[in-house]
């Protein structure tokens, strides 16, 4: 079977330097080859671990998130519950287990899991079975887009999502800006990597009217200057506005969890991890995972210009403290004190400054009139 770097290497010898965003969504999602289409990625003895992989308790409080946003909603039946990108579907197991006790909550609930890898579809789909509280929702549903969701009131949870969905970079010159695109090795320009792909300037300037609308907002950043580097989402960018135009219509609220900066910033923030280290993030396409950081202030914006209440972004340790991760903790390990070192663990690397509590952020966004959910107020 041909590998994926092949691929793109005939792909950019018939048509030239491909854009970073095209390169990153081959190399995650190239039907057959992509990174996620064919594998599970996550765990220890995967590339990397996700915030509901390291403890139940994540998942746990984001379904009580879900179930005090349904009964502020005036407890909705049926309710859309969507996640997208789940993963191994273990963040929704231990959210629908912390529903269990809130009566008619997963009685009410139409299950969306927006998701285009088979390989993880199957594997959420063994994984919610066997923990069995999916039996009790009203429906379920693998969807490939945010677009396909039913219509109705809305919760949704993604996280470590948006970090997935490509990014356009641009480069400023002394002529302006310019697209930084992926070419070969015998091309000129920089970051050589041991498949030959390199990074190279587009030699015309971009023409896309909204790019260069995004792009004449990002000149003014500080720090901006001749070699900066900024990066765009617009299949970010268009989710959000699809999801905040409806949250405007009708009852829902969602929360994002990524690492990712506050404001927009300059910075080329692309990289590529497997096996548990960074590597060049042109290395091997379809064999790491290639992320950029979220910059929520682009989404923060996006959602409020779309009629959307926009909540934080606040740290993930602020976020889980607020929603009393403490108390959990100390319940769990007096229910099982074999495990209290686990659950010690878990705690601190959701929520200490040295691991995740910083880095990852939490935004929510919810329909114009709701009060601020909890974790935010
Ligand atoms: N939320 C999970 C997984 C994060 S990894 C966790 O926290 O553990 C990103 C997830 O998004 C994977 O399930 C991946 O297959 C999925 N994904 C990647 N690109 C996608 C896209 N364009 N549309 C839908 N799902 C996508």
């Amino acid at each position: 079977m041909p590998t994926l770097a092949a691929h793109l290497k005939r792909r950019i010898a018939d048509e030239g330097p491909l854009s970073v965003a095209r390169f990153m969504e081959d190399a995650l999602g190239h039907p057959r080859l992509g990174y996620y289409m064919g594998r599970d990625p996550f765990g220890r003895d995967g590339d990397f671990i996700t915030a509901p992989e390291i403890s139940q308790m994540f998942g746990e409080l984001i379904g009580l998130w879900c179930v005090v946003e349904w009964q502020a909603m005036g407890e909705p039946t049926p309710v859309n519950l969507v996640e997208l990108g789940p993963g191994r579907g273990t963040l929704m197991a231990d959210a629908l287990r912390a529903g269990r006790g809130t009566e008619d909550f997963l009685e009410s609930i139409s299950l969306s899991l927006v998701e285009i890898s088979p390989a993880l579809k199957g594997l959420q789909e063994e994984v919610l079975l066997a923990a069995g509280d999916v039996r009790r929702v009203q429906s379920l549903r693998w969807l490939s887009d945010f677009s396909e969701i039913p219509e109705g009131p809305l919760l949704l949870i993604a996280n470590e999502f948006l970090d997935v969905l490509p990014v356009h970079q641009f480069q400023m010159t002394a002529d302006g800006w310019r697209e930084r695109l992926v070419g070969l090795e015998d091309g000129k320009g920089e970051g050589g990597a041991e498949d030959g792909f390199r990074f190279v300037l587009d030699d015309a300037p971009p023409t896309d009217d909204r790019v260069l609308s995004d792009l004449a907002d990002l000149a003014n950043l500080p720090g901006a200057g001749e070699g900066t580097v900024i990066e765009i989402r617009p299949r970010a960018q268009a989710l959000i506005t699809d999801l905040a135009r409806r949250l405007a219509e009708t009852s829902g609220a969602a929360l994002f969890i990524d690492y990712g900066h506050t404001e927009t910033a300059c910075g080329d923030t692309l990289q590529a991890v497997k096996g548990h280290h960074f590597q060049n993030p042109l290395d091997h396409p379809g064999e790491a995972d290639i992320t950029a950081h979220v910059d929520f202030g682009a989404i923060g914006r996006a959602a409020a210009d779309a009629g959307a209440q926009v909540l934080g972004p606040v740290s993930q340790a602020s976020f889980l403290k607020n929603l009393e991760i403490d108390v959990r903790a100390e319940a769990l390990a007096a229910a099982s004190p074999a495990h209290s070192q686990n659950i010690a663990d878990g705690l601190k690397r959701l929520t200490s400054d040295e691991a995740m509590g910083q880095l990852f952020k939490v935004m929510a966004l919810i329909s114009p009139g709701m009060a601020p959910p909890p974790g935010f107020e």
